[in-house]
């Protein structure tokens, strides 16, 4: 956790204790006041700094990891680079089975970091050989003393957020906390927090409201509202990190509202958008959340004395070649799919 040292030991110490910051701009149309937690500001530039470095130590307190150790994980590339990223700090081996829809960039990025990278197909179902969840498990049984992170199926996913994001945001907010609008893909964020400021408010005689926020092409709403398994929910979009084609156990369902779904097009421009009028350069799943706003306002859903925070999961510079590049937006359709007005906003 950051403190206010003069001198930090090691990269892992500045984890956790990101900003929260007032949306100016982009939200000025809409009924309440908005707030971004800015996961960003980690040293490996997303919220996912706090599962790998959670996790690692409890595998650590419990005497499951040793130096030298091998620590799997299945990632769309954040998870994957903080994992490499403490991997490196504390001496184990990281193999990392990756989507083959995450950027090139973020690939290299790993590498970069030490990680061996097996690359697997994106859309194939999550029980075939070939899928990043298999070659993981097949990996872990080969390698003597390895470790499967798993974070879709380990509730300390959830801990990690429980222990550490959610008590800031209550601390930022004073309490006065509304509404919480995440992104759900493991479905750990929107959980620890949940369950943290649930918790909290539920002392003082308030309701935190909690909103995740789903893609078009995913099963999580439908499986929140129906607790079924619908198949004919899932298929492609571009969207990374967010939504899934399977039910994560690192989700505690019971403890969101609702879910809003949202489209590969709006959310890509949303993130140009926070970009250019916040001075925040996030990512793609950050604009999916404005989306997520934007479409919960227009429905009613706030009113003009609640406090919202949005959380913003990661930095806008592992999107150079897709949401921040012109021609990948372009290759996508994306620039027609919006009115005129809307087109305004982009770098064209
Ligand atoms: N945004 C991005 C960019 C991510 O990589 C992830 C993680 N898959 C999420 C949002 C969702 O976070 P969580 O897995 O905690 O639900």
């Amino acid at each position: 956790m950051r403190t206010d040292k003069k001198v930090y030991n090691n990269v892992l110490e500045l984890v956790g204790s990101t900003p929260l910051i007032r949306l100016n701009s982009v939200t000025k149309d809409f009924q309440g006041e908005y707030f971004a937690k800015v996961e960003a500001f980690n040293p490996g530039h997303s919220a996912k700094d706090r599962i790998a470095l959670h996790i690692i130590e409890e595998a650590e307190r419990q005497g499951i990891l040793k130096q030298g150790d091998t620590i799997i994980e299945t990632t769309s590339g954040n998870t994957g680079f903080s994992i490499a990223m403490v991997s490196i700090i504390k001496g184990y081996r990281c193999i990392l089975a990756v989507s083959s829809k995450s950027s090139p960039d973020k690939i290299d990025m790993l590498k970069s970091m030490g990680a061996e990278v097996y690359v697997c197909p994106a859309n194939v179902k999550a029980d075939d050989p070939r899928s990043y969840y298999e070659v993981a498990k097949r990996l872990h049984t080969e390698i003597e003393g390895s470790v499967y992170i798993n974070q879709y199926f380990n509730k300390l996913n959830l801990d990690a957020h429980y222990k550490s994001t959610g008590p800031e945001i209550w601390e930022q907010t004073d309490g006065e906390i509304t509404h919480l609008v995440a992104c759900s893909g493991t479905g750990g964020t929107i959980s620890g927090i949940a369950k943290y400021l649930k918790e909290q408010s539920r002392k003082v005689g308030t309701n935190v409201k909690v909103i995740g926020v789903d893609a078009y092409g995913s099963v999580l709403k439908k499986y929140h509202e129906t607790r079924e398994f619908d198949e004919k929910e899932i298929y492609p979009y571009r969207i990374e990190g967010l939504g899934k084609n399977l039910i994560p156990t690192a989700t505690d369902f019971d403890l969101i509202d609702k879910f809003e779904k949202v489209a590969d097009a709006e959310s890509a421009h949303s993130a140009r958008e926070i970009s250019n009028k916040e001075g925040l350069f996030v990512g793609y799943t950050s604009g999916a959340a404005l989306q997520a706003i934007r479409q919960l306002n227009d429905a009613g859903e706030f009113k003009s004395s609640d406090k919202i925070v949005v959380v913003f999961p990661d930095h806008g510079s592992r999107y150079m070649g897709k949401v921040y590049n012109d021609q990948w937006m372009e290759a996508q359709g994306f620039f027609d799919e919006l009115p005129k007005s809307q087109k305004a906003i982009n770098y064209v």
